[in-house]
């Protein structure tokens, strides 16, 4: 049955059924991509490093595995790379044949382990994160790893495929799909192209019916290994190949972020858009449930709100706090928040020059008054107390931190800082 459809029938027949929140496909993008690099190798600091460091709109995320050694060597490369704002995902520790292990503690060692393992090796070389992404060996998948993974991680990438996944159509979020590359597999135009096709560039209509349609922008999930000149190793590509590749997204004004930022974007909108709305006296309110305790601390979401029922100039609040209306109607509002109400304005109340909330990133403050509140929190999301500015004080243990500044009648600024 289709809920959706159902949920919205009833409630324009008057029934509190109704879906009010629709979000805004890729954070506000045609489409998105994530490039995922696998096997911790340490050719990928060494000379990706150096292309990811020039380029501050794109982020990667890394699956890192003790196979090989390279995580352990370049241990501090990679933490760089975390406190770069990269992800660190899990790829397992020894990158064996998980659906052959039948030994239940070997699966709990392998992934949830070695996940924990990877989190204490990043902080001992200075860089606080959590792993909740994970990306299976040979891709190889069964419902018992999966169980396992989802111990751990809130998405999982398998291979394979056109690795695009389209906006309404829900996936396997513990088998998502990704387009490898390999130097005989596909060339760098094809690759080139592929982020066309996510951006939804070119001409469509001519694809025969048993291809793939292609109905508009999508996320595009690419799999690489290592970053080298090197011809003989046939799953590398060339520094110059990928900065191309990087570079061509940002061009086609995609979201290129890395694969738990989309996954978390994409997966907490099939939730929020099937939320019912519940009555109250002056509105509704919204309620749903984070699927996973493994999403990220913050998914910010750019949504429409419907407050028609409650009538012009409506405030949208969580946690308390009243959500700024963007200029093109839409609200930034914070999955993790659980909730949001919608209520009708008190005398002289205006959406328009609301502060924001929590985790809300909309617009950043134009200058910092000098009443501008700064609060220190850790990648948990934990409130550690307020700061004097974008510093963490030498108190807290060497890591990520975020930094959110408020100040009255403007919406914070949210700042990823490193001590
Ligand atoms: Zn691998």
């Amino acid at each position: 049955m289709n809920y959706k459809i159902l949920a919205l029938t009833f409630g324009l027949a008057g029934y509190t059924m109704a879906t009010p929140i629709k979000t805004i496909p890729w954070n506000g993008h045609v489409g998105a991509v994530s490039f995922t690099f696998d096997d911790a190798l340490e050719n990928q600091v060494q000379n990706l490093k150096p292309v990811l460091d020039k380029l501050p709109d794109v982020h990667v995320t890394f699956f890192l595995t003790s196979m090989g050694d390279g995580f352990r060597k370049s241990a501090d490369g990679f933490a760089a790379l975390a406190n770069a704002g990269h992800e660190m995902g899990n790829h397992t520790e020894s990158h064996g044949h998980l659906t052959s292990i039948s030994d239940n503690s070997e699966l709990e060692k392998e992934i949830i382990q070695f996940a924990e393992k990877i989190e204490k090796t990043l902080a001992d070389n200075g860089a606080k994160i959590r792993v909740i992404s994970f990306a299976t060996p040979f891709c190889e998948d069964n419902d018992n790893v999966k169980g396992f993974i989802a111990k751990h991680h809130f998405i999982n990438r398998d291979c394979g495929w056109h690795g695009r996944n389209e906006w309404d159509t829900e996936p396997d979020w513990l088998s998502l799909k990704a387009k490898i590359w390999t130097r005989s597999g596909a060339s760098v135009d094809e690759m080139l192209s592929s982020l066309d096709t996510a951006a939804f560039i070119g001409n469509f209509e001519g694809a025969n019916p048993w291809d793939v349609q292609v109905k508009g922008g999508s996320w595009l999930v690419v799999l690489n290994h290592g970053v080298t000149d090197d011809k003989g190793d046939d799953y590398a590509i060339d520094p110059a190949d990928i900065e191309k590749q990087f570079k061509h997204a940002i061009e086609n004004k995609l979201w290129v972020a890395p694969f738990g930022t989309v996954g978390a974007y994409y997966r907490a909108h099939f939730i929020v858009d099937a939320a019912k709305e519940t009555a109250t006296d002056d509105g509704f309110t919204v309620e749903w449930e984070i699927p996973s305790e493994y999403m990220p601390a913050s998914v910010p979401l750019r949504v429409n709100i419907d407050t028609q029922s409650v009538g012009e100039n409506a405030i949208v609040e969580q946690g308390g706090k009243t959500i700024k209306r963007e200029s093109d109607g839409s609200y930034v509002i914070e999955f993790t928040e659980k909730s949001l109400k919608v209520r009708k304005p008190k005398p002289g109340e205006n959406p328009d020059s609301a502060t924001s909330l929590p985790g809300s990133a909309t617009r950043p403050l134009a200058n910092f008054p000098s009443n501008t509140k700064y609060t220190l929190f850790d990648l948990n999301g934990n409130d550690l107390g307020n700061v004097n500015g974008f510093e963490v004080p030498a108190k807290f243990p060497k890591g990520t931190y975020i930094i959110r500044a408020e100040a009255n009648g403007q919406a914070p600024l949210i700042k990823k800082v490193h001590r």
